[in-house]
């Protein structure tokens, strides 16, 4: 074991067999067990390959600490996060690498209210492994397995106790489902029968190499998806990445939807109910979100970028939503993490409510352009091509909260390294493509020059 950080924004990731091994995660069972212990601890997994192999191996390095486990099974990230928020056991951990290449797996750790970890916590457990201090338990005290097949169906319970179920129904809207082969298809296909849609899915079968197409529901992703909306003449597709806690929509034209606007469409609504409402979001979103807020007369609280650092504003404020421009929203009423399914029907009440297809909703946003890139890094160079970058800019307007946010005339650059990945990315936004795309370039050649000096 190298003494390098474990953890990085969304738990423990690696590529199966290689850096994420059975080994690894054992001995993540045994620290976990040791940290957060006594008690049940929750363990579910997503569709990737290795996911059973691992989740054994945590599931007896839990034991080992004298822990018990519930095992979910295969089940959205979001559906073990709602499970454990309302069993309340001592914690729950997640076996899944989110949207990362089909080679990847991971390890995601929740704590007892349904929200992952703190930095603090994961800290302490990557201290216990890197120390080997487990608890070891007697032999008379050693953990038991239980297996528990209510989660799906109260998230679901869950999911439609915050929408207008029967105002839903009565539209009849037909849905389009890419599950992407992984868990997503256990929940969102049955939620969206119980609205009354008509639902057509793709890539529903559970298959770990994700034969139908990579689990990152981008653009480019999801082009079978566009095609069905335009051949089907559906009302709505949704996209959920490996864990489902992401939803990208299609409109009925075939058109994708991005992350900052179906975020915009859901916060325009939510936070005009209630003047003065807090949105929590990281400083990668855009001004089409400040925009929405401030007309809304809401207040916007910047995060650094990550799900956890979200999720934890939400709680410490009690505010209203959050989301990110990624696609993610969270609903704090439901739960204050990001939840695919929930999204999806945030998205599908907006549309019954007002008798508007997406397109539509989405004409009513303001328009900006957004450019994303990225470019990959030797992976050992990622903190100095950052020190670098942060001289070369000293004397550019700028926010430095979380990487590198550079304030330009029309708009902003934002670079950042990835926190799985050996990539950086670049993110701009301008009132046209044609100047959105200029300065992501800019910002591309500034990451090639660090790269250069490191
Ligand atoms: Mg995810």
């Amino acid at each position: 074991m190298t003494q390098k950080k474990l953890f990085g924004t969304n738990g423990v990731r690696g590529v199966i067999n290689e850096n994420m091994t059975v080994d690894l995660a054992l001995r993540l069972g045994k620290a976990i067990g040791t940290v957060l212990g006594p008690g049940k601890i929750v363990v579910g997994r997503d569709a990737r390959m290795g996911g059973e192999m691992f989740s054994r191996a945590l599931s007896s390095g839990l034991l080992s600490t004298g822990c018990s486990v519930v095992d979910i099974g295969l089940a959205p990230t979001p559906t073990l996060q709602f499970f454990v928020s309302t069993e309340q056991p001592a914690a729950g951990v997640v076996v899944t690498a989110s949207h990362n290449p089909p080679e990847f797996n991971g390890i995601k750790v929740i704590g007892s209210n349904g929200i992952e970890v703190s930095r603090t916590t994961e800290n302490e457990i990557e201290a216990c492994l890197l120390s080997e201090t487990f608890r070891v338990a007697s032999w008379t005290n050693i953990g038991s397995v239980y297996h528990d097949d209510r989660a799906i169906n109260m998230h679901l319970e869950g999911i439609k106790s915050h929408v207008a179920v029967d105002e839903i129904r009565e539209q009849k809207l037909t849905v389009v489902i890419d599950s992407g082969n992984s868990v997503g298809a256990l929940v969102t296909p049955i939620l969206m029968r119980d609205l009354g849609c008509k639902v057509v899915s793709l890539n529903s079968q559970i298959d770990g190499s994700f034969p139908g197409r990579p689990p990152e529901p981008s653009p480019e992703n999801v082009k079978d998806l566009r095609r069905a909306m335009q051949s089907l003449k559906a009302d709505l597709g949704i996209a959920h990445d490996g864990d489902a806690d992401r939803a990208t929509f299609v409109d009925e034209n075939g058109s994708v939807v991005s992350g900052d606007q179906s975020f915009a469409i859901i916060a325009s609504r939510i936070i005009c109910r209630k003047p003065g409402s807090t949105l929590v979001t990281p400083v990668s979103s855009g001004r089409l979100i400040e925009e929405v807020v401030q007309r809304c007369g809401g207040k916007i609280d910047w995060t650094t970028v990550g799900s956890v650092d979200v999720s934890h504003r939400l709680e410490e404020l009690g505010a209203e939503l959050g989301g990110e421009e990624n696609g993610g929203v969270f609903f704090p009423p439901h739960q204050s993490v990001r939840d695919g399914a929930m999204t999806s029907a945030l998205i599908i009440e907006i549309m019954a409510k007002e008798r508007k297809p997406l397109s539509g909703l989405v004409k009513e946003l303001p328009t900006y352009y957004t450019t994303k890139r990225k470019i990959e890094v030797p992976r050992e160079k990622k903190g100095q091509i950052l020190n670098n970058l942060l001289s070369l800019t000293e004397n550019i307007d700028r926010i430095t909260i979380d990487g590198l946010k550079l304030i330009k005339e029309n708009g902003w650059i934002l670079i950042r390294p990835s926190g799985t990945e050996p990539i950086y990315r670049c993110f701009s936004e301008a009132p046209t493509q044609e100047e959105s795309d200029r300065y992501c370039t800019e910002g591309i050649d500034l990451i090639e020059t660090a790269i250069n000096q490191s």
